[in-house]
């Protein structure tokens, strides 16, 4: 078994060896080396990205719009939004918020319901949606206020490397952005713990001596297991640990760099579009933990989604997947098996197969086949499946 502290300490010096010999064979492609190898005399003028200010006056309102938005400002960020595409598919409002788990419960499952906004998008049992949240608003102000920024400028984000390409043109044809948009849409600052770099960036900017000390030490193979307890361990967002070191003033070429990505979340489709046209269900487990000093900890998607009403009339940017879980004929017999996993998709294809059974009786064509739902929970008494599923079965409990 791998010493995970004598792990660490080896790594470092093993990837500098291994960048530099990158490096020496081929400069276009790795260029700089990995985070830890940039000299620290470079390190002040090398972000990988420039920020330009706009004038308000000269930006189009006509281009307002909100999948254009998000399009924009995904294209913009190093971290895009979506592998594939940065404009969603589509908006979801929420139409239902109901907790399926019972008062007492240690954990709080929910049933969403939610209906296109405009347009409605085609999908199939067992598929899933990616869905971008939105995070806690008065902990993006928070950050923009220790950052020193200007919620309201208007900017864009150039890579550097397209400068030095002769290619700096073209991108400067991207529509300027409200800078707070930009960090509500592409910067997760409330929820994701920075990595090591950040660290190392940070310390660079420390104007207190003891705060330089501690972080260059995070930023060190030395520290790097206590960097682990006190930032991943603990799940600080870089919000916290920016206020930690309350010195560090960083420009937002870094952050902009350095901030984890705001990710869409991933959820399995629970409904069945037969049983519920223009509908989408999903089945989700809220998140919440306790980190080792007891620090309560939530998902950022999870806790989001239940804390929304269909009241607030909330768009949410969507992108629907094909699943790997194809949709079964109806002659074929079902046993689905969720023991303490999920079973969203499950309730689903129950959901399907409930429909076409009725067709089939009023059609007086032959039978669909029967399904069988194996399901665990921590508790048989406060996890009520026939809520789940939303349609009648005999249950039997072993
Ligand atoms: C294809 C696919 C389908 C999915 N379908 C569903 C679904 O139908 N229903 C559903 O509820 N989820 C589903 N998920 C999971 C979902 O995408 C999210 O990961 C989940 O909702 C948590 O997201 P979050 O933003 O609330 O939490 P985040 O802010 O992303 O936090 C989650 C992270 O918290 C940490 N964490 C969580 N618990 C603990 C703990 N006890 N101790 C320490 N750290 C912890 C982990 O690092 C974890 O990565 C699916 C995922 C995929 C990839």
């Amino acid at each position: 078994m791998i010493n995970t502290h004598q792990g660490t300490k080896q790594l470092d010096p093993w990837m500098l060896s291994l960048w530099g010999t990158l490096y020496q064979i081929n400069p276009k492609y790795f260029p700089k080396g990995p985070d830890v190898v940039i000299p620290r005399d470079e390190l002040i003028d090398q972000p990988k990205y420039r920020i330009v200010y706009h004038k308000q006056e000269t930006l189009e309102p006509a281009l307002m719009v909100e999948s254009d938005i998000i399009e924009r400002a995904s294209e913009m960020s190093p971290g895009k939004l979506s592998k594939d595409k940065s404009k969603p598919d589509c908006f979801l409002k929420m139409t239902k918020n109901e907790v399926l788990t019972k008062a007492g419960s240690t954990k709080d499952v929910r049933h969403f319901e939610f209906q296109f906004v405009s347009s409605s998008i085609k999908y199939e049992v067992g598929d899933v949606v990616e869905l971008l949240p939105s995070q806690d608003s008065s902990a993006v102000d928070a950050f923009i206020e220790r950052c020193d920024l200007d919620p309201e400028s208007f900017i864009t984000v150039h890579p550097r490397e397209t400068e030095s390409n002769g290619s700096f043109g073209e991108v400067i044809t991207h529509v300027p952005i409200k800078l707070k948009t930009f960090v509500e849409l592409t910067m997760d600052v409330t929820s994701a713990s920075p990595r090591r770099y950040f660290s190392e960036v940070m310390s660079f900017y420390a104007t207190a001596e003891h705060e330089k000390a501690r972080l260059q030490y995070f930023a060190s193979p030395e520290g790097r297991d206590d960097l682990y307890n006190y930032n991943q361990k603990e799940r600080r967002s870089v919000l916290e640990v920016l206020e930690d070191f309350p010195s560090v003033q960083m420009p937002f070429e870094w952050l902009v760099q350095l901030v984890p990505a705001l990710k869409p979340r991933a959820f399995s489709i629970s409904s069945s579009p037969l049983a519920y046209p223009a509908q989408v269900h999903l089945t989700v487990s809220v998140v919440s933990w306790m980190t080792p000093y007891k620090r309560p900890r939530k998902g950022l998607c999870s806790t989001w989604l239940a804390s929304l009403t269909p009241e607030q009339g909330v768009n949410i940017p969507v992108w629907f997947h094909k699943s790997s879980l194809p949709a079964p004929p109806q002659s074929v017999p079902l046993i689905l098996v969720g023991p303490g996993t999920g079973c969203a998709p499950f309730r689903g294809f129950i959901a399907e197969r409930a429909v076409q059974a009725e067709r089939a009786v009023q059609a007086e064509t032959s039978p669909t086949a029967p399904v069988m739902l194996f399901f665990g929970s921590r508790n048989g008494h406060r996890f009520f499946i026939p809520r789940l599923l939303g349609v009648p079965c005999k249950r039997r409990r072993c």
